[in-house]
């Protein structure tokens, strides 16, 4: 069997994070998508090959006196991690001995309209879920779930879960060229997010080679879809080799800029340049803005 569990790695988004894959020996998913990271494959609702509960909470243990110091311990798998079929077992197992480190799990949301599952996520710190469209149709194309999946389905197991779920709930959407990254999903999607109401939502694009033939968008792109999220907590990922192009934003801009959407540190320190930045803090140190973390990120909001 392949290593149960990885890292630590370091995640701007989460910090240190200890990661236990639920599914390490081949891809088990109910989506298939199109930017999957991993090699193309038919899609499953039933896991086929699971590691035992204890297997992993002893590879856990011994990775745990190892690293001390990690942030979070994150759930994940070659494929769907909710498809693993003792994980209401595991999670109470990791609660056991996780001491003061929190839980995350990564999942594509396409299960989380069943019951069962919502009241496991719901022991865990962070739960993160995708969302990549609301349209039937771009789902479709662009996540090809099991045809037994339907994302009316997921949005309202979304709405259920958030309303009970006091953790962080994190939505990512990934950004795909052609598919899902119109002003329409955009504005539909802005929609759908205002009644689920997720703490943070993390917006991206492919910078890995993905399972099938399709293209992400420019990060400027990524930007100008990020503004039509208004007032959400929106979290950008930028590539690693981004050079932005510096803005000057005065007093007044800066409030109507957070004003319209709060902006995480790493938007700030990449798009302000040195008088911008030195305005922002004159606004934070006279109480007009505030700094929130979601689920370990900092955002600049107006009070
Ligand atoms: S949900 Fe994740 S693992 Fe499954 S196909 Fe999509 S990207 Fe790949």
């Amino acid at each position: 069997m392949s290593s149960l569990i990885f890292g630590p790695i370091t995640s701007r988004r989460f910090g240190q994070s200890l990661g236990i894959d639920l599914s390490p020996d081949t891809k088990q998913c109910n989506f298939d998508c199109l930017y999957c990271e991993l090699k193309g494959a038919k899609t499953v609702i039933k896991s086929q090959k699971a590691p035992l509960v204890e297997e992993i909470v002893d590879a856990l243990k011994e990775a745990l006196q190892k690293h001390e110091h990690i942030d979070v311990i994150t759930l994940t798998a070659n494929g769907e991690p909710t498809l693993y079929p003792y994980l209401d077992t595991l999670v109470d197992e990791i609660i056991k001995i996780k001491k003061e480190h929190k839980l995350l799990i990564l999942s594509n949301g396409a299960t989380i309209h069943n019951p069962h599952i919502q009241k496991t996520l719901s022991k865990f710190d962070i739960v993160k879920l995708s969302l990549d469209c609301v349209s039937s149709h771009c789902f479709k194309r662009l996540d090809r779930p099991h045809k037994s999946i339907c994302i009316e389905d997921i949005i309202e197991g979304m709405k259920e879960f958030r309303a009970h779920f006091e953790g962080d709930l994190v939505i990512e959407i990934l950004v795909v060229a052609g598919l899902n990254d119109t002003e329409e999903e955009f504005k539909a999607l802005h929609k759908i997010l205002c009644e689920i109401q997720p703490n943070r939502i993390d917006v991206g694009t492919i910078d890995r080679p993905p399972a099938y033939d399709v293209q992400g968008v420019s990060i400027e792109r990524l930007v100008e879809l990020a503004n039509l999220l208004e007032n959400l907590d929106v979290c950008i990922a930028y590539k690693k080799n981004y050079i932005p192009q510096k803005r000057h934003f005065t007093h007044v801009e800066i409030l109507d800029l957070l004003k319209r959407r709060p902006q995480s540190f790493e938007d700030i320190q990449l798009c302000f340049d040195e008088e911008s930045l030195i305005f922002l803090k004159d606004l934070v140190d006279k109480k007009v803005l505030h700094v929130k973390n979601i689920a370990g990120v900092n955002f600049y909001k107006v009070r």
